[in-house]
């Protein structure tokens, strides 16, 4: 393929990714905005297929090998996507991650095995560092997202592994890592194949011990700056490889990973330093928040059943509903939504609010919502409607339960105290639908079940939705 075309592709590829990120800013042009991925990640790869063609033409064996790898991967790929269920999706994410660690790793391995010949002086050492960095980040990025995926999945206790003195051991494994940076600098290629892969160990530890001190809640944070992570290898890897579209998404994973990053440490109330060096929010003083010393006072909750929460419904003017993880499990998003549609018929106002780490990964709720197609305008971000709980009737909470826990704001002891909640406590009345009295995902009571203005609705969110359903249809 002529060079000139490859260019064209890779720049139209480039755009095509900068529209795409454009269009997943917001919910009415999300589709158009994967839209415009898909076509450029299809560009880019037959690009790039069509340029190791060209360059080993007279060989048909690599051909062979390359259009079977791609087979292959499009394959594997396309049958784990069709397959993930929407609450294994953080999980799925993060094992990809670890496929851009492993592949920064090998290319820098390989280019400095089979080095350019062309590089001279200091572009040498340019490129040698390179190599480095893209192994370096390309290992803490491999070990690191294996480890995430299997908190995640549970394979790995979620409590977070803290070793005496750990900010010592990981800024020890970086002082070791430019101590071979030094070595692998002055002496020529391949003579420091062996520092390379003491770096590729340490880096692999390094990735282990970082995420491993990381607990439970703060698991989307680690997650979202895994991705900053892979996207900043793929762009090392570009450079390796002098590859000008590598390099632009790489960078753009790289940077919109990051403010990820930023946007959710701040909805989680986390340092973005404690989150980049790990074994954060999980500080040895904070144990988990216990009942409080109440003198011995039996704390008992008011539970209701569908049809009081039906009846609940056709009083209120103004209701917010709080979807969370048990929703996603529960697959309740679509009789919600025929609710929402009865009670709006009713003259009522019915709004949706998100917590930005709501579910299992960012936008979670948002997706479940635009599949039952609620309408994006009545769908509120928690900045957007905090405010409006202490004049609405009725808050009713959907298999969420750490986004609304008040001791956030009112427990220093807390784990999750100074997160910004959903202040459901101040609407006149809040339902809270779950099935036991059992802790969310960071593990913590939640005092919201005992106040006085709470009504808890026992059972699977599916069928209680179902319930409060028919009882509004009966009653009409
Ligand atoms: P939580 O995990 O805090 O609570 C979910 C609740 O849903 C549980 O208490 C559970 O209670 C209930 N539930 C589960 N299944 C059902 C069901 N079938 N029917 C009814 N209820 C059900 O989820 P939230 O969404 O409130 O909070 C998100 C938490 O997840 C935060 O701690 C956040 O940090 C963390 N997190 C977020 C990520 C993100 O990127 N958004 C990623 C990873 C973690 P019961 O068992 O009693 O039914």
């Amino acid at each position: 393929m002529q060079t000139s075309l490859v260019t064209v592709s890779y720049l139209a590829a480039g755009v095509l990714f900068i529209l795409s990120l454009g269009g997943l800013s917001n919910q009415s042009s999300a589709r158009r905005g994967n839209a415009f991925g898909i076509i450029g990640m299809l560009l880019a790869v037959v690009a790039t297929a069509l340029t190791a063609f060209s360059q080993v033409t007279t060989q048909l064996q690599s051909v062979g090998m390359l259009a079977g790898a791609v087979a292959v991967g499009a394959t594997i790929g396309a049958v784990v996507a069709a397959r993930v269920a929407m609450t294994s999706m953080p999980e799925l994410v993060a094992i990809l991650h670890s496929f851009v660690g492993a592949a920064a790793v090998l290319v820098g391995i390989a280019s400095y095995l089979s080095p350019d010949a062309q590089l001279t002086g200091v572009e040498v050492t340019i490129h040698e560092i390179e190599i480095f960095l893209g192994v370096l980040i390309g290992a803490v990025t491999f070990t690191g997202s294996i480890v995430a995926f299997g908190k995640l999945r549970g394979t790995i206790r979620s409590k977070p592994l803290l070793l005496p003195g750990r900010h010592l051991l990981n800024l020890g494994m970086l002082i070791g890592s430019a101590y071979l940076l030094s070595r692998f600098l002055a002496v020529p290629s391949p003579a420091a194949t062996t520092e390379l892969l003491i770096l590729t160990g340490v880096a692999c530890v390094l990735g282990i011990h970082l995420v491993m001190a990381i607990g439970g809640a703060d698991m989307p944070v680690v997650v979202s700056m895994l991705n900053s992570y892979s996207g900043w290898a793929a762009a090392a890897a570009g450079f390796m490889l002098s590859n000008d579209l590598l390099i632009i998404t790489g960078a753009l994973v790289g940077s919109s990973g990051a403010i990820l990053s930023y946007i959710m440490c701040k909805a989680m109330n986390r340092s973005i330093w404690n989150v980049i060096f790990g074994g954060f929010g999980a500080d040895e003083g904070a144990a988990p928040a216990k009942p409080k010393e109440g003198g011995g006072e039996q704390r008992e909750v008011v539970s209701v059943t569908g049809e009081a929460t039906a009846e609940l419904m056709r009083e209120a003017k103004s209701v917010i509903i709080i979807p969370g993880y048990g929703m996603a499990v529960a697959q309740a998003q679509y009789p919600l939504y025929e609710i929402a549609k009865l009670l709006r018929e009713r003259g009522a106002t019915v709004r949706f609010a998100i917590h930005p780490v709501a579910g299992r990964l960012p936008g979670h709720m948002n997706v479940l919502l635009a599949e039952a197609k609620v309408p994006y305008d009545i769908v509120l971000e928690m900045d957007e409607i905090n405010a409006d709980f202490p004049t609405t009737d009725l808050a009713l909470v959907i298999g969420a339960n750490d986004i609304v826990n008040p001791s956030a704001l009112d427990d220093t002891s807390s784990p999750i105290y100074g997160m910004p909640v959903l202040e459901v406590w101040k609407a006149k009345t809040s339902v809270v639908m779950k099935r036991s009295m059992a802790s969310g995902y960071a593990g913590i009571e939640n005092p919201l079940f005992f106040r006085d203005n709470t009504r808890m609705l026992f059972g699977d969110a599916k069928k209680q939705v179902d319930a409060i359903l028919t009882a509004l249809r009966d009653n009409k």
